[in-house]
C-alpha cells in the first residue's frame, strides 16, 4: 500500500467522528485534491469556519469548529472549500459569496444532496439555499435554523427567536429583555445600562 493511500485512510478514519456517516471519503478526497491546511479547531462564537488564502507560497488554510453537529460540520466544510476553489480559480477579485462562489458551492453540494444520506429537512434547506436568488452569506438563516436542530440540547439554553417578547434572558453574562425583530436580529434592552442591542435571532440564550 502506498504511503499516500495509508495517509488518506488515517484522515478518513479521523473525519468519521465529525461527519454524518458516509461522507468521510468525500471530504478526505477534497482534502487530498486541494492543497490546503485543514484544521479542526476549538469553537469560536463568531464563526463556524473560515478560509484564509495563503500568501507568499504558504498553504491555504481552512478551519472548522470542532463542536459542530455532523450536518453543520459537513456543510461548513463544503462552504469553506467553495471559498478555496473559488479563490484558486478566480483569485481575490470576485465577491466572497458572488456568482462564482455560488456555482462552486452548488457543485460541491450536489453529490451530498444526491447521496440521499442526509435527512429530508437538511436536504430541503440546502436545495432552497441553492435556488435562492438572494446573495448568500456565511450565515444562511433558514439553513442554520434547520442545522441547529441537530445540536445536542444544552441545559436551559434556547434560541432567542423561540422566546416570547419581553422575556428576560442572559447572554454572555449580561441580562437583556427581548424586543422586536429587525430583519435577522431582535432589538433588546440590556437591563444594567438600558442600552439597546441588536441580537441575532439564532443566538443561544438562557431565559430567566
Ligand atoms: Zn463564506
Amino acid at each position: 500500500m502506498s504511503s499516500l493511500v495509508a495517509k488518506k485512510q488515517v484522515v478518513t478514519e479521523k473525519l468519521k467522528a465529525f461527519l454524518p456517516a458516509g461522507f468521510e471519503v468525500m471530504v478526505a478526497d477534497l482534502l487530498f485534491e486541494n492543497p490546503v491546511s485543514f484544521k479542526i479547531v476549538p469553537p469560536r462564537s463568531t464563526k463556524l469556519g473560515d478560509f484564509r488564502a495563503g500568501i507568499n507560497g504558504e498553504k491555504h488554510q481552512i478551519t472548522v469548529n470542532g463542536d459542530l453537529n455532523p450536518y453543520a460540520f459537513l456543510i461548513t466544510t463544503l462552504h469553506e472549500f467553495a471559498h478555496l476553489q473559488t479563490y484558486v480559480q478566480y483569485g481575490r477579485f470576485v465577491k466572497p459569496h458572488g456568482e462564482e462562489w455560488k456555482a462552486t458551492f452548488r457543485e460541491l453540494l450536489l453529490p451530498a444532496i444526491d447521496s440521499k444520506l442526509l435527512p429530508m429537512d437538511v436536504t430541503n434547506a440546502l436545495v432552497r439555499s441553492l435556488s435562492s436568488t438572494k446573495a448568500s452569506s456565511c450565515s444562511d438563516v433558514q439553513l442554520s435554523r434547520v442545522l441547529k436542530q441537530y445540536d445536542k440540547p444544552k441545559e436551559g439554553i434556547v434560541l432567542l427567536e423561540s422566546l416570547p417578547k419581553n422575556t428576560t434572558f442572559v447572554l454572555q453574562g449580561k441580562h437583556f429583555v427581548k424586543g422586536d425583530l429587525r430583519r435577522k436580529r431582535y432589538l433588546c434592552d440590556e437591563l444594567a445600562t438600558q442600552k439597546k442591542y441588536l441580537i441575532h435571532a439564532l443566538s443561544e440564550v438562557k431565559p430567566i
